[in-house]
Parts: structure tokens; C-alpha cells; sequence
């Protein structure tokens, strides 16, 4: 089988009939993920199926116009870069799943604004123009499952695997007769080996590192056990048996905590002004807020509060 040629598309074979494909350029950090593309094949399934494919609509339809017509996608959670186009899906005949409660987000984005908690520290203006940077559109049907639900289309089946650290319902897929798990956006983002990313993802209320390094350990195991290949949203293919993910998230929040930990410690030796979140937010440790304004500049410093917080609970300096 010979790939098509799209600019601005990477697509690359997992097997034989199942595409990962790849926006190069999203027109904003967050409005685009990799994801899956199952093709037809007998006895399985007779149409396309789409796993988390959020690229831009113009590239959506050049998809459809060649892999097409897609029958069922499936969402992993309701961060901005994983719902934004997916209303093209839908308008092209998809039909559209999502694990509750943020299924309700790709309806809606003043349920995304309430559910990841913005509504405690911003105006509503702000999601709005977050939203309309990344393209957001509302889907009109949603189909919501629970994280760990088997899903069955055809005789295709994903086993979805909970990896609630990282957001209330995200979840992984195992493809277990294709031997593949996708683990979505439990933060390996390296675009290629050895490159470096941002890691795991916890700037929310909801999430929890506690939580991250069990869904970590059991997408370890499951890679290790069950699977042959290793796909995620923002990053290449890994065949088993490599546990480079896996560390590397893993060392990302034991820097993160090093981070903290060494900014408390420069609180104490200096003893000019309290450790509170407000002081270290004034320090960019993990991102160049002073750069920043208007809108950007107040979700990033929402969501830098949360990662702080975090370690703060965990840095063995304030025990
Ligand atoms: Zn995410």
C-alpha cells in the first residue's frame, strides 16, 4: 500500500492496515493530536474507524476523501488539543464517542470551561477566546462511554484503559488482536527518539501524580504484556520491547519535583518573603510567563499554579 502524499500530514504505517497520522504545523499549541487511523479490513471492520485524530478540518476532509467514509471515532479525553475539529468527523458522518464527563466538553466548550475548573479563576471570555484560537466547534451527538468500557464496532474491539492522572476520564486504547495500545496523552511527547518535550500533563484540580505514576506503571506492563506496538498523541511509534516512554515521563516529574523543590530551598536560604504560590509563580519555573498577556498569560498562570501546587504537596523541604 502506497501513503498519500499531504502536505502538512505525516502518516506513517503501525501495521499493515492501521495509520497513525500526524499534523505538522497545528495553527495553535493546542488544537492539534496525533491519532489512529483503522482501515477497512475483513471480517473486522467495513468502514474506517478514527482514533483521536484532531487535525484541522481542511486535513480532516483529505483524510475522509481518501480513507473514508469513517464510521465511528473515538475520543481519549476533553483537553483542547483533543476535541477543537472533531465536529468535522461528525459533519463528514462519523459517529462520535467520548468518555463521560468529557464527553460533555465536545458539546459544549462552557462544560470544558466548568469541568477543568476555569470557571474558579477566570471569566468565561478568556475559554471563549481560547477556544477560537484553537478552532473549537461544538459536535452535536455525542456518544459517552465510561473509562474501561469495552467498545465494539463490528469486530473491531478497543479495550479503553483508565489513565485518570492526567484528566478525570482520559483513557488509553488496547487493541488487543492488533497487539497496540495508545496511550493517548499520558505525556510522552518526544517527536522523535532522543528529542524532548514538556512530559506529562497535571495543571488541573482534578489531576493527581499520584495517580499518574500507577497509570504509568500499568501502561508499562500492559506495552510489555499485551502489546508489540506503542502509539500516543504527540509522539512516534515504539515497538516493545522499549521502555523509553515510560522513563521518560517518569523523569519528567522527578524533574519537575527538582524544580520546586530547589525554588523552596532558595525561599529558605534567602528568608526575604514566604513560600507561597503566589512568590513562585513570579518565577517562570515552567513557563515564560513574563512573555506573556491577555489571555494566555492568565491560563498559563492557572495552570502553572497547578502543576506548583503539586509538588509543593509532595516536596519533602516543607514536611
Ligand atoms: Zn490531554
Amino acid at each position: 500500500m502506497q501513503l498519500p502524499n499531504i502536505e502538512n500530514l505525516e502518516i506513517n504505517k503501525v501495521t499493515d492496515d492501521i495509520l497513525k497520522i500526524h499534523q505538522i504545523k497545528p495553527p495553535f499549541r493546542f488544537s492539534c493530536c496525533d491519532g489512529l487511523v483503522i482501515l477497512p479490513k475483513k471480517e473486522r471492520n467495513s468502514n474506517s474507524i478514527v482514533l483521536d485524530l484532531n487535525i484541522e478540518p481542511y486535513l480532516v476532509k483529505k483524510v475522509n476523501e481518501i480513507y473514508g467514509p469513517v464510521s465511528d471515532y473515538v475520543c481519549s479525553h476533553g483537553h483542547m488539543d483533543h476535541i477543537a475539529h472533531v465536529h468535522q468527523w461528525e459533519s463528514l458522518g462519523a459517529k462520535i464517542y467520548a468518555p463521560f464527563p468529557e464527553s460533555t466538553y465536545l458539546q459544549n466548550l462552557k462544560n470544558f470551561y466548568r469541568g477543568f475548573g476555569f470557571s474558579k479563576a477566570m471569566d468565561y471570555s478568556i475559554i471563549q477566546k481560547f477556544g477560537e484560537v484553537n478552532g473549537y466547534k461544538k459536535c452535536k451527538r455525542v456518544n459517552s462511554f465510561k473509562p474501561g468500557d469495552l467498545l465494539e464496532f463490528e469486530d473491531f474491539t478497543i479495550e479503553t484503559i483508565p489513565f485518570l492522572g492526567h484528566s478525570k476520564s482520559h483513557i488509553g486504547f488496547l487493541l488487543a488482536k492488533e497487539r497496540i495500545i495508545h496511550i493517548s496523552c499520558l505525556g510522552f511527547d518526544q517527536p522523535n527518539p532522543g528529542a524532548d518535550g514538556f512530559g506529562p500533563w497535571y495543571g488541573f484540580d482534578e489531576c493527581l501524580i499520584e495517580q499518574y505514576l500507577k497509570d504509568i506503571d500499568l501502561a508499562e506492563e500492559i506495552f510489555l504484556e499485551q502489546a508489540d506496538l506503542l502509539t500516543s498523541s504527540h509522539s512516534y511509534i515504539v515497538k516493545n520491547p522499549d521502555s523509553t516512554p515510560f522513563n521518560y515521563i517518569r523523569g519528567k516529574i522527578r524533574k519537575n519535583q527538582t524544580i520546586v523543590d530547589q525554588a523552596i530551598l532558595s525561599f529558605i536560604a534567602s528568608n526575604k518573603s514566604e513560600i507561597t504560590l503566589e512568590n513562585l509563580l513570579k518565577f517562570d519555573l515552567f513557563f515564560p510567563k513574563k512573555k506573556m498577556k491577555g489571555f494566555l498569560l492568565e491560563i498559563y498562570n492557572y495552570w502553572e499554579s497547578g502543576i506548583i501546587s503539586k509538588h509543593l504537596e509532595r516536596s519533602k523541604y516543607l514536611k
